[in-house]
């Protein structure tokens, strides 16, 4: 059978997309080509577009209001020579979260949060990261305690799903791939333990519960 339909464009530039021969069709993809997506996220005024795409991602395909836990204010980006030293290394990773929620008293948490992003990642990497950080700071604001590995995969779990709806790259390929193939034994293991998971739940409060109902909680 012969396929008419037109390739998939760039959502950002609208350059037409090489669709991979097994990429579904999908109309909730937003496909980015290799060139946006390898794009630099280098100066705080891309922050707030950084934010609206990792907003719409959890709004539109895990059903979350990111701004009901983090707000765009409250990213920022960090050179790599002001990165932390840690043990007198330099800081491995590409963010650093800090989180703080009121006590449970009256209503929904208040959150302050910081999230800082490794200045010049790829804008696709850039999304990918701040999607895992927000979910560090979703467990904070609901006050959830799950155990290391539960978490570190859960966070990895957001920014794989929303590198799933963002083909069309070299880099989407290669994100995902690095994610499926992580042998650290929190990220890795803990990541393809969330995904196989969630996998068997239909959507995420259903997944959540899941893995919380299997796993005793943190002390
Ligand atoms: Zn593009
Ligand atoms: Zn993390």
């Amino acid at each position: 059978m012969v396929e008419h339909a037109a390739p998939p464009r760039c959502r950002l530039c609208g350059a037409a997309v090489q669709r991979p021969p097994r990429a579904p069709a999908s109309p909730h993809l937003q496909w980015w080509c290799s060139t946006c997506a390898a794009t630099p996220v280098d100066h705080a005024h891309q922050l707030p577009w950084l934010y609206r795409q990792v907003q719409g991602f959890l709004r539109l395909h895990l059903g979350l209001a990111l701004e009901q836990w983090l707000q765009p204010g409250e990213l920022r980006l960090m050179s790599p020579a002001e990165w932390p030293a840690h043990n007198g290394r330099q800081q491995q990773g590409e963010a650093r979260t800090w989180a703080h929620a009121s006590p449970p008293a009256h209503g929904p948490r208040l959150v302050r949060a910081e999230v800082c992003l490794l200045q010049g990642l790829p804008a696709l990497q850039a999304a990918d990261v701040l999607a895992h950080e927000a979910f560090h700071v979703y467990c904070r604001a609901q006050g959830l305690r799950l155990p290391h590995e539960l978490e570190e995969g859960t966070a990895n779990l957001w920014g794989y799903l929303l590198l799933a709806v963002h083909p069309g790259s070299a880099l989407a390929d290669e994100l995902r791939l690095r994610a499926l193939r992580d042998p650290n034994e929190i990220y890795g293991q803990g990541f393809r333990a969330a995904r196989l998971a969630y996998r068997q739940a239909s959507g995420f409060g259903e997944y959540l519960q899941l893995v919380r109902a299997q796993q005793p909680l943190a002390a």
